[in-house]
């Protein structure tokens, strides 16, 4: 089993739906096709894509989990980001201050983000118009405490 298809196993139809409309352009043309066929064996056109999507019954949920505003999932990723709120320099800014700070003496707060269909939940440094492969870096020049 490849990589996308572990991740997208645990999702259900809702789930891939709403990742089918939201996130599946943010992949490379190989994994959009590979993602493609899981869809297609999962039975996932693009009219039933959107037959799931129109009538999702978690809209109706009343639970006390936390879930995305958008889809409905609780697959929510919380990943503590340092707090900087400079606004210029963007993520490559904030890499390269938290890749220059030594003892956790930034801030820390939550980056929340929907793992179904990329909603931001929050966004403590504005980072959502940013290109990701700035936060793949700022991710990868950042020492996470956990
Ligand atoms: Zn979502």
């Amino acid at each position: 089993m490849s990589k996308i298809e572990e991740y997208l196993s645990e999702f259900d139809d809702y789930e891939l739906a709403y990742f089918a409309k939201y996130k599946l352009d943010t992949y490379l043309k190989n994994s959009q096709e590979n993602i493609n066929q899981i869809l297609f064996k999962r039975g996932l056109t693009k009219s039933r894509i959107k037959n799931l999507i129109e009538n999702n019954p978690k809209s109706k949920l009343d639970d006390n989990k936390e879930r995305c505003p958008r889809c409905y999932s609780d697959k929510i990723r919380k990943d503590k980001v340092e707090y900087t709120n400079e606004s210029n320099g963007g993520s490559l800014g904030i890499a390269i201050t938290a890749y220059n700070a030594t003892n956790g003496k930034v801030p820390y707060k939550n980056e929340v983000i929907c793992n179904v269909c990329g909603f931001w939940l929050k966004d403590p440094n504005n980072e959502k118009p940013k290109m990701f492969i700035t936060r793949f870096l700022s991710r990868f020049l950042t020492k996470k405490e956990d």
